[in-house]
């Protein structure tokens, strides 16, 4: 049986005049991610996109790809019949017989796209629903609480069938609203704080400071893992890897080391907002979670932020742990997050460290260290990897 997965766009449908610019985006994201998978036909018909399946492909794959592209809000993978109440009762029940023999009560509902078909809704519904009933005698029509519903949409060229819409990943097509700079540490946040800005329509570039020996060889292969399975989501992802091993120990030489972290995370910020410039990026994404840790404080945080121009993304801010893990659970990195490989933040970390810190303090340690000149040279060091 022919099948095609109808795709109903989210937000976008309500974008005024960019809805097309918006649209094509959405498209083209949608056949670069497909290509992978199976060689599908793929179109858009008043905001709705049809993903015609070849008979051979892996069906469970083309839906699960479908999944994960931001800015489509439902997926209903329906089995495709001529405009003709026959052919859609003949498919309805040949294509949803399983799901008849499961359940006890069903109903139907209809939506006519094609406003030329000579029924109405409500009438195909009755019509369509009448034949199942007799065809299906165990199962009794129930217009309230039904265990089943069969969708019958009558389009353009052709009619689809199917048990109703699952929901797809929300949100906006990747690239519609720009690109940032992702501060990616191996832990469980920054992974999470990238999805949910990448959900919002942002390219994703990664930004991984590596401070070897401190921090191992296997400690960056888990951030590239991380990227990876972030890609399932953005599709492709470079991340750019920034030597930090001389500013720690500049750091360590010569701040007090209650400012160690505070300092460190400035230049984090200064260097990520340097290399994401050069890399197209209107912004910086971290996975701070107010007052999670010390550098987290709102203080610490007027602190860090004051080096960047870029508006910086905080989207775990005014999250519990648990909610970011249940988040890292659906989007598959915890297991990798939680790898007990150390963190360049775990290096050098100060017993007692300053929460409430004063900007005089910092430019005063700041003023001990050739800031310019250590940012300079990790930006000249960094590597750039492209993932997949
Ligand atoms: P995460 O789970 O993201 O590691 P965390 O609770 O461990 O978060 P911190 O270590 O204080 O928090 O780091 C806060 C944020 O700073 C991280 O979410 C990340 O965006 C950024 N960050 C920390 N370490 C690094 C690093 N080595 N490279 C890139 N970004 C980093
Ligand atoms: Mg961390």
């Amino acid at each position: 049986m022919k099948e095609v997965l109808l795709l109903k766009c989210g937000e976008i449908v309500l974008k005024g005049l960019n809805r097309k610019t918006f649209e094509d985006r959405l498209l083209g994201n949608l056949k670069r991610r497909m290509k992978h998978v199976a060689d599908c036909n793929i179109s858009m018909r008043q905001s709705v996109i049809y993903v015609e399946v070849p008979e051979e492909a892996d069906k469970e794959a083309v839906m699960d790809c479908a999944r994960h592209v931001f800015g489509i809000a439902t997926i209903s993978r329906a089995a495709v019949c001529e405009k003709t109440l026959e052919s859609i009762i003949d498919t309805a029940a040949a294509y949803l017989g399983n799901r008849f023999a499961a359940a006890r009560s069903f109903k139907v509902e209809s939506k006519r796209g094609d406003k030329k078909f000579p029924m109405t809704s409500t009438e195909i519904s009755q019509h369509v629903g009448g034949e199942l009933a007799d065809r299906f005698p165990n199962v009794r029509p129930d217009m309230h609480t039904p265990d089943l519903i069969v969708h019958v949409e009558v389009r353009e060229t052709y009619a689809f069938v199917h048990p109703g819409p699952e929901a797809g990943a929300g949100g906006m097509p990747i690239g519609s609203n720009g690109r940032a700079g992702l501060l990616l540490s191996g832990g469980i946040d920054s992974p999470v704080a990238g999805w949910m800005m990448a959900k919002r329509g942002l390219e994703l570039v990664g930004i991984h400071f590596f401070s070897y020996p401190y921090t191992s060889e296997r400690a960056k292969e888990k951030v590239f893992e991380l990227a990876r399975k972030l890609t399932a989501w953005c599709g492709r992802m470079s991340v750019m890897v920034v030597p930090f091993t001389q500013i720690q120990e500049a750091i360590r030489d010569n701040c007090h080391e209650e400012l160690f972290t505070l300092v460190m995370r400035r230049f984090m910020m200064r260097i990520a907002e340097r290399v994401a410039a050069d890399y197209g990026c209107g912004g910086l994404i971290t996975g701070e979670s107010l007052g999670q840790v010390a550098s987290q404080t709102m203080p610490a945080m007027a602190v860090t932020g004051a080096v960047c121009e870029l508006p910086v993304f905080r989207p775990c801010i005014g999250m519990d742990k648990e909610e970011i893990v249940t988040i890292a659970r659906k989007i598959d990195t915890f297991e990798t997050s939680i790898l007990p490989y150390e963190d360049c933040c775990t290096v050098f970390t100060p017993k007692h460290p300053n929460t409430k810190p004063k900007m005089p303090k910092i430019l005063e340690a700041e003023s001990h260290l050739d800031v310019d000149a250590l940012v300079e040279q990790a930006v000249a060091g960094v590597e750039i990897v492209h993932l997949p």
